[in-house]
């Protein structure tokens, strides 16, 4: 098999990709380990910037978003007995973010690249990459039960935080890791009820923190702080309802419960892979950076990455032209490094640390005060949420 562009990985930077390559007449195959029915149930993100929504709708992938999905124009900071509303409309001159689910993105993408005749191999196995410092690299994997070998121009790693692809940069004289470990993780929920809020909670507590948001008008997904060890075997449903309502209640909030359908523990890091590049082979998204989910960045940088990408392998196919291509990690790191300050800054203010002093609960406290009493401080915050510009 042969094709221009292989793509290792069907989130939504390899779809994404694959969809926006194909659109300036640009060849892709993309390949997967996880079948596509895992791939289109696995729920994760939900927080689509302005810059994500204004690209899906561009490229014609705003129908079901435009028709499902809900725009939210503000968030709410609960602390101090108090909620405090962020408009992010009014402080970013118009823009906002809309609550629509990854895996319905992921949906959306995959139905449209079939529809259009791509090539999208989910299931496979042994993925190997070659070739990286040839013009002819290799991605071999197995199919179906067969060996498959797809030679291309260019391969992507687009294969999330559990990489193959990114080891393939050697370690120490080209690649740089830059980690940090956060000492608390998120239990996250998805319960059958109607939203508890109409926009999005995020509430610093004595107890720790907690996030009030929604995927749907039957499906909600609340997470609360906790310990990275915590066993969800320990947490009966009444448990963690009586958990939120210790959280919310001092803001003069709460939730409304219903049956939970999934618990699980997300762990928190902050991870940054430089450079993106080697030889013939690109990262994108989560294979060479991850967040903690405090700013909703993640599926949004996996865009924005492959939104650079795209235009650097269409100067290449249309005039040869490779500065777009040279310059990828430098310009695809401006706008992660930024996203990374502000998950990071999230994270700090609105979570309780297990070695923080009084001091340390008074700053926050005084942070959180800030950025919804002042207007400068509030733009601030509003501008990173809904997302710089992709330019
Ligand atoms: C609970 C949770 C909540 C989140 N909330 C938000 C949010 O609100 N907003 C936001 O922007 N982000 C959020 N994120 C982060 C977001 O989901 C990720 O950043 C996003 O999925 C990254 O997309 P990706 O395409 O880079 O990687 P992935 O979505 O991880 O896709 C990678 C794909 O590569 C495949 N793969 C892996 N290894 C191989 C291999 N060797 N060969 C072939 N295929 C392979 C995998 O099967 C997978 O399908 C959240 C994440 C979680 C877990």
């Amino acid at each position: 098999m042969r094709t221009q562009v292989g793509i290792v990985g069907a989130g939504p930077a390899g779809l994404m990709l694959s969809h926006l390559l194909h659109q300036r007449g640009v060849d892709s195959v993309v390949v997967d380990l996880r079948g596509r029915q895992e791939i289109e149930e696995t729920i994760k993100a939900g927080i689509l910037e302005q810059g994500t929504v204004d690209l899906l709708r561009q490229t014609g992938l705003g129908d079901r978003m435009n028709r499902d999905g809900f725009v939210h124009h503000g968030i709410n900071l609960a602390f101090s007995g108090g909620i405090h509303r962020i408009n992010l409309y009014e402080l970013t001159g118009g823009r906002s973010v809309m609550v629509y689910a990854q895996h319905e993105v992921l949906i959306d993408l995959i139905a449209k690249r079939l529809a259009d005749g791509g090539d999208l191999r989910f299931g496979v196995s042994d993925t190997q990459v070659e070739g990286l410092e040839t013009e002819q690299s290799t991605i071999r994997f197995t199919h179906e039960g067969e060996q498959q070998t797809l030679e291309c121009d260019f391969v992507i790693g687009a294969d999330g935080s559990r990489t193959y692809s990114r080891f393939l940069i050697p370690e120490g004289t080209i690649r740089k890791d830059f980690f940090r470990q956060y000492p608390f993780a998120w239990f996250g929920i998805l319960a059958e009820a109607p939203p508890s809020s109409d926009e999005l909670i995020y509430a610093h507590s004595e107890r720790g923190f907690v996030l009030i948001s929604t995927r749907s008008p039957s499906v909600q997904r609340m997470y609360f702080q906790c310990d990275p060890a915590t066993n969800i075997d320990d947490w009966p449903d009444d448990r963690i309802w009586e958990e939120f309502d210790a959280r919310l209640s001092p803001s003069g909030t709460g939730v409304t419960p219903g049956p939970i359908f999934r618990k699980d523990v997300l762990q928190f890091r902050s991870f940054v892979c430089e450079p993106m590049q080697y030889g013939r082979l690109f990262l994108a998204g989560d294979a060479a950076h991850t967040v903690p989910p405090t700013g909703a960045k993640g599926m949004n940088l996996a865009i924005a990455d492959v939104h650079v990408l795209d235009r650097a392998l269409g100067a290449y196919y249309s005039s040869k032209d490779t500065g777009l291509l040279d310059a990828y990690t430098q310009t695809a790191l401006r706008r992660i490094w930024r996203g990374q300050w502000f998950s990071f800054w999230m994270t700090s203010m609105l979570h309780r640390f297990s070695d923080a002093t009084d001091f340390d609960l008074r700053r926050q406290l005084a942070e959180l005060e800030l950025v919804t009493s002042s207007p400068t401080a509030a733009k601030n915050l509003a501008e990173n949420y809904v997302g710089l510009p992709l330019t």
